[in-house]
């Protein structure tokens, strides 16, 4: 049976709020800021056929709408507070949207951010999300802020998402219970939430990565006014994405997309407190490379001490609007 706009937003997109002082149901919700803090802001577009395949599960498009969102929070470093909707969908039915809502919400309880209003509408399916979240004055993470000497990091594996498109795309083959934790990578991924909080005060640079290493890295490198060196041999990557044939690994490693690890820099000293704060947050840190002056541009080596570097020209960051 197809519901109408405002028992849909009811049935599905109304949970009770607790931090918020007034969640959906009015015309704006209100939010109470802890004092001393900035509120984050950030929002995210999730188009059918251009960031999801049609063939996804509902209720993991829910956790991966708002995970790429939480995933800008987390490279900020701010704590997640609040969270609106905007969908478009093409019908009120049933059966997208309870699991649709259940994979959100069930994200959202885990990371106790609080569904607090949206807005819906008839159309292409399409899901944007605006994030909040709050971080101490002058602590949040910024592309702005790496230095020369900076040593260059990265959260967990890169590449699986990008793998597991291949996948679908008929273009590289996997066994059945490799292919379902590649293919998790992509679908479910889990924003760094954590270990960006515990990155405060320690890292001089943060991005989350979405596009992939070497067009996220060139946004550190613009906005800090920096170059860098890489090592491809430093990237982590999965048993089921090493056993790839080279060309490959260095495309879903390089360019892969998807990723949502932060990568970040810290001051060479602060190398110790990296990895305490990788402990802290429970998530795995690795050192891929350094910080250079902005005429070294951008060299990525095969490994630490590589003389050649590669050539890069294959490698351009994802542009929607590039052809
Ligand atoms: P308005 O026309 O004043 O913008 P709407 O009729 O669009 O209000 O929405 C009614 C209420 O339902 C608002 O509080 C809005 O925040 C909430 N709402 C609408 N769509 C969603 C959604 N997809 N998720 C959560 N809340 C929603
Ligand atoms: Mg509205």
């Amino acid at each position: 049976m197809a519901l109408g706009e405002f028992d849909l937003i009811e049935k599905y997109f109304r949970p009770p709020v607790q931090r918020a002082a007034l969640g959906g149901g009015d015309d704006c919700a209100l939010l109470v800021p802890t004092p001393g803090m900035q509120l984050a802001v950030s929002t995210d577009l999730l188009v059918e056929g251009r960031h999801f395949l049609s063939t996804v599960a509902p209720d993991r498009l829910g956790h991966k709408a708002l995970a790429v969102n939480l995933s800008d929070l987390a490279a900020c470093g701010a704590e997640p507070l609040a969270f609106t909707l905007a969908l478009s969908l093409p019908r009120a039915d049933a059966a997208f949207l309870a699991p649709f809502a259940s994979g959100l919400l069930a994200l959202a309880e885990q990371h106790e951010i609080e569904l607090v209003g949206g807005d819906t509408t008839a159309g292409p399916l399409t899901i944007g999300i605006t994030v909040i979240g709050e971080v101490p004055e002058g602590l949040a993470l910024l592309r702005s802020g790496a230095a020369p000497g900076d040593e260059l990091w990265v959260s967990g594996c890169l590449g699986d998402a990008r793998l597991a498109l291949e996948v679908f795309r008929g273009h590289a083959e996997l066994p059945g219970d490799a292919f379902s934790a590649v293919r998790e990578a992509m679908e479910r991924p889990q924003p760094r939430v954590a270990l960006g909080q515990a990155l405060r005060g320690v890292a001089s640079a943060a991005i989350d990565l979405s596009d992939g290493l070497l067009g996220d890295l060139g946004h550190i490198r613009r906005r800090s006014g920096v170059g860098a060196t890489v090592w491809l041999d430093a990237l982590p990557r999965s048993a089921a994405l090493a056993a790839q044939p080279q060309a490959l690994q260095r495309e879903c490693l390089l360019a892969g997309g998807d990723d949502y690890e932060l990568l970040f820099t810290a001051p060479a000293g602060a190398a110790d407190a990296v990895r305490a704060a990788g402990l802290a947050s429970g998530t795995p840190v690795t050192r891929i490379g350094r910080i250079e002056p902005l005429a070294i541009g951008l060299k990525v080596f095969a490994e630490a001490h590589g003389r050649e570097p590669l050539d890069l020209s294959a490698f351009a960051g994802f542009d929607h609007f590039k052809p």
